[in-house]
């Protein structure tokens, strides 16, 4: 069976035998644009090599690309557990051409690829196009040889990338595979499209347009090809597999977490042991590329991912801390390929470590007046806002802990009324600071914060000041 450290070597020398350059993974916190919070997709570190403000010695790059999606456009926590193809954590493999080959030479590589060294059967694959992208069409019948129903077009933005309001954009087309009419689930474009039956597996974006203003979009004199394709949900195909948590690249951790906690990997829980398999890996590779928990910005989704897995482990039984036990067995398997992992271990033990620790009281009691305000509540409505909060100020969960411990049970929390309280608490501190001398400052300064978040706001004005293309 190949393992999923050998795809990723398999997909770069592919590349490279075919004149890309092998680029490595850029960190996680993109030092190229403030305004994305985490790195989301292999192209985030060549931003300005396709818009052409940058150059590099080559025309073909590819990557294997450390991606969170926990966040902002692309938010994905919320189906870690539940689906079988998303993680906040993943590995995004592409190819690029930077104004070299176009969409006839990328889906010849994307093809071969997967069905000449991959093995895939033709049968099982459909790709998507764009609806007025007829060149593409055409290019997947005479390529590939696909039947005219298994090239489907699509009108929505799911088929049309665009790098930002203006800037480089055009059609894409995307490749899925069919695990089998015993999973849930219909093809794209379908109602029901979000069932886990026919997943997607790579992403060709052909950049053939420039959007210069709202009604101004001209042809790119060379056009560009950005491909990003799941390591672990072609390593699900390639392991025989339906769900990426049964891959080798998290199956290993799922067993040593059930191990360190004394319990069945498959018995009852099944969704904590995905949700903690996950996140320890999201947060380890935040906190090797410099992100450390805190109460704003990336720190705080950080810790909202470390502090969801506690709670699973929590609902698994686990009495210790577990998190900062598994990070050995995390960088025995990703270390090589992420050197950075290695070099930061003793760093993430530490810092799971002592977050676990200064959480685990309060969760317990956290936990506690949960269920005692739902049974008091009874089996219908909502969370209350003002417990919610109490939760959020009193003992540290973070708002979407609270929801998913209630999302197993159907129920949800009433956000607006959360908010509320949020805006209330505000309002009392901005009181607070009247006696200060220097209200009108405090109240600008809340104010940007408010909008704005404190580190994202000083991060942006640095940015600029050195130059960047905002
Ligand atoms: P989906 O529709 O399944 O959510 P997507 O269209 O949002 O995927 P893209 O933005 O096209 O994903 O990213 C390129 C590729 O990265 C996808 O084809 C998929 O293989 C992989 N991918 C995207 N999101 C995730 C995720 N959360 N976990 C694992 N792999 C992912
Ligand atoms: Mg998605
Ligand atoms: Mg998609
Ligand atoms: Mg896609």
């Amino acid at each position: 069976m190949i393992s999923g450290n050998e795809i990723r070597r398999t997909f770069l020398d592919y590349f490279a035998a075919n004149g890309h350059e092998p680029v490595a993974s850029s960190p996680l916190v993109p030092h190229n644009d403030p305004t994305l919070m985490f790195t989301n997709a292999g192209m985030v570190q060549f931003k300005n090599v396709f818009t052409g403000v940058e150059q590099r010695p080559y025309k073909r790059a590819a990557t294997s690309q450390k991606c969170v999606r926990a966040g902002g456009k692309h938010n994905d926590l919320d189906n870690v557990g539940y689906t079988a193809r998303h993680h906040t954590f993943f590995e995004m493999l592409g190819n690029f051409s930077f104004g070299d080959y176009f969409k006839e030479r990328a889906i010849e590589l994307a093809w071969n690829l997967i069905t000449d060294e991959f093995g895939l059967s033709k049968d099982r694959l459909c790709v998507t196009v764009y609806h007025e992208d007829d060149e593409a069409h055409d290019l997947w019948r005479r390529i590939a040889g696909l039947p005219e129903e298994r090239i489907i077009r699509i009108a929505t933005s799911d088929n049309f990338w665009a790098m930002g309001d203006t800037g480089p954009c055009g059609p894409c087309s995307e490749i899925f595979y069919d695990h089998g009419d015993h999973i849930p689930g219909g093809p794209p474009g379908s109602p029901d499209e979000d069932g886990d039956r026919f997943v997607e597996i790579w992403n060709l974006v052909f950049m053939q347009y420039e959007q210069q203003s709202a009604d101004r979009r001209v042809d790119l004199p060379r056009p560009s090809i950005d491909t990003g394709m799941g390591l672990e949900r072609i390593a699900a195909i390639l392991q025989g597999k339906h769900d990426n948590y049964d891959t080798d690249l998290l199956r290993k951790l799922i067993e040593a977490s059930a191990e360190a906690i004394g319990v069945d990997p498959d018995g009852e829980g099944r969704i904590s042991h995905r949700v903690i398999a996950d996140h320890l890996r999201a947060s380890s590779f935040l906190i090797a590329d410099g992100v450390l928990p805190s109460n704003e910005g990336r720190g705080y989704v950080l810790r909202r991912i470390m502090r969801r897995a506690m709670r699973h482990a929590e609902m698994l039984g686990a009495e210790e801390p577990l998190l900062h036990r598994l990070v050995p067995t995390l960088v025995g398997m990703m270390g090589q390929a992420f050197p950075e992992l290695g070099r930061a271990e003793p760093l993430i033990r530490e810092t799971l470590k002592l977050e676990e620790n200064n959480f685990k009281r309060t969760l317990a009691r956290g936990l506690r007046l949960l269920e005692d305000e739902l049974e008091r509540l009874g089996d219908s409505a909502a969370l209350p806002g003002e417990v919610a909060f109490k939760l959020y100020d009193t003992y540290g969960f973070p708002l979407d802990l609270t929801q998913d411990a209630l999302r197993a049970r159907g129920r949800g929390v009433d956000v607006d009324g959360f908010n509320a309280a949020m805006a209330r608490q505000k309002a009392e501190a901005r009181k607070s600071w009247a006696g200060s001398g220097e209200q009108a400052t405090e109240a600008v300064w809340f104010d940007l914060r408010d909008q704005v978040g404190a580190s994202e706001f000083l991060g942006y004005a640095t940015e600029r000041a050195e130059g960047e293309v905002v």
